[in-house]
């Protein structure tokens, strides 16, 4: 696993709740610069370009400015470890294996925000991520460093594990917000931002685990060494959680902008039996699949976008030419059926009715008026939920009727 150019994964970091081990590796040190100069942490943050690596790629930064700008108070950073959806398994592996790093992200977040809440929220269906990450809390209480950081802020800082529902709706941000305040994960609509209403009204910041695992590096290391990190424009390193049809699926940690060709066939090894490369289901998978004629992109968020995808939290679902599109995208709209909060109709309701005309046409029973409900549902429902799980839905049954349309038809009846 170990690769030169590897931030989050070299074996050596991997020290599970010992804080120690991971202060003798150059642990600690980015926080100590943070320390230094708080008011450059954000500038740094935003020369290395890091962005949001559980599905929008948002830039960091800018999360992060309007709370340090808001006046002194209660201010919130919270860590996004819910990690639910199929595919993903990047954030766990963190948590268990090299939590001291997401911590001490969160912590250099609390640092250039003055922030004086820091939360590390946590699925309980990864009781052992759950377990390690609050044996590492405990151990960062006591260390000098956060003393440092109650010296900066003037009062006490609080830094808790907060267990997530453990729903798959649980890990969208407003989500997270509701959870922490002690009620359901209901989504609510944007604005306002949780940068100027989170935690009971408080300026929030809600990052994803992966995001604040980088943070140490870039302060350690300097945002230009993170940059060069990247190929092409692309900036840093990004974990990509490869499987189904690959020899070797696995969390890889590559230069961003690695290319899907490069991340499929050489580190996965190729298609499993020898069979053929027909599709990817990216980043979730609520996003336009990547096909054969997409296997040269770069794999960093703004080129995937430019082949009107994106790269979300970076799972990469391969499917072969022997495996059925239908039953693949039956599976994950049923999953997102299943996932809806019911708090909007047309959601609950949309979803469901996809997931049957699915599942129908996937076992032979499906007539050709299907395709057209298909068709009206994807025109009607996008925009219709207060939160983007409808629109991802739908976005995966749209991109696979584009381009699979003969798999479809293949299996209608006359
Ligand atoms: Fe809930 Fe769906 Fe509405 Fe999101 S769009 S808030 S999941 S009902």
């Amino acid at each position: 696993m170990h690769a030169p150019n590897q931030v989050l994964l070299q074996e050596d970091i991997l020290v599970g709740a010992d804080l120690s081990a991971w202060i003798a590796r150059g642990g600690g040190e980015g926080l100590a610069k943070a320390l230094h100069e708080p008011a450059q942490v954000i500038a740094e943050i935003e020369q290395a370009d890091l962005r949001g690596m559980g599905g929008a790629g948002f830039a960091t930064h800018r999360k992060w400015a309007p709370v340090a700008a808001s006046p002194d108070g209660d201010k919130y950073v919270i860590c996004n470890g819910n990690e639910d959806e199929p595919g993903t398994f990047k954030d766990r592996f963190l948590l268990e294996h090299t939590p001291h790093q997401v911590i001490e992200g969160a912590l250099i977040a609390a640092v250039a925000t003055r922030a004086n809440h820091v939360i590390i929220y946590v699925n309980p269906h990864q009781p052992r991520a759950l377990t390690v990450t609050r044996e590492a809390v405990v151990q960062w209480r006591e260390h000098e460093h956060f003393a440092a950081i109650e010296g900066l802020l003037g009062g006490p800082l609080s830094l808790n594990v907060v267990p997530s529902s453990g729903l798959y709706i649980g890990g969208e941000e407003t989500a997270v917000i509701a959870t922490v305040e002690g009620g359901f994960p209901f989504p609510r609509r944007k604005p306002p931002f949780p940068a100027e209403n989170g935690v009971h009204g408080a300026p929030t910041i809600v990052n994803n685990t992966e995001t604040l695992a980088h943070v140490p590096g870039i302060l350690r290391h300097g945002a230009s060494w993170y940059r060069a990190l990247g190929l092409g424009n692309a900036s840093g390193t990004k974990l990509y959680s490869l499987s189904g049809d690959v020899l070797r699926p696995g969390l890889y940690e590559l230069p961003t902008g690695t290319s899907l060709q490069e991340l499929v066939f050489v580190h996965g090894g190729g298609m499993l039996q020898g069979k053929e490369f027909k599709a990817v289901f990216t980043g979730g998978p609520s996003n336009t699949l990547l096909t054969k004629r997409d296997l040269d992109v770069p794999l960093d968020f703004d080129s995937v976008r430019q082949r009107h995808s994106r790269l979300g939290t970076g799972a990469m679902i391969v499917v072969s030419e022997g495996t059925s599109i239908v039953r693949k995208v039956a599976e994950y709209v049923n999953f997102f059926a299943q996932g809806s909060c019911g708090q909007c109709p047309p959601c609950k309701g949309g979803t469901f009715q996809l997931a049957r005309v699915l599942n129908r046409i996937d076992t032979g029973r499906g007539v050709y008026t299907d395709l057209e409900s298909l068709v009206n549902l994807c025109r009607l429902l996008p925009g219709s939920g207060r939160c983007g799980l409808i629109d991802g839905a739908v976005t995966v049954v749209e991109s696979s009727l584009h381009h699979f349309i003969d798999e479809y038809e293949a299996l209608l009846m006359a």
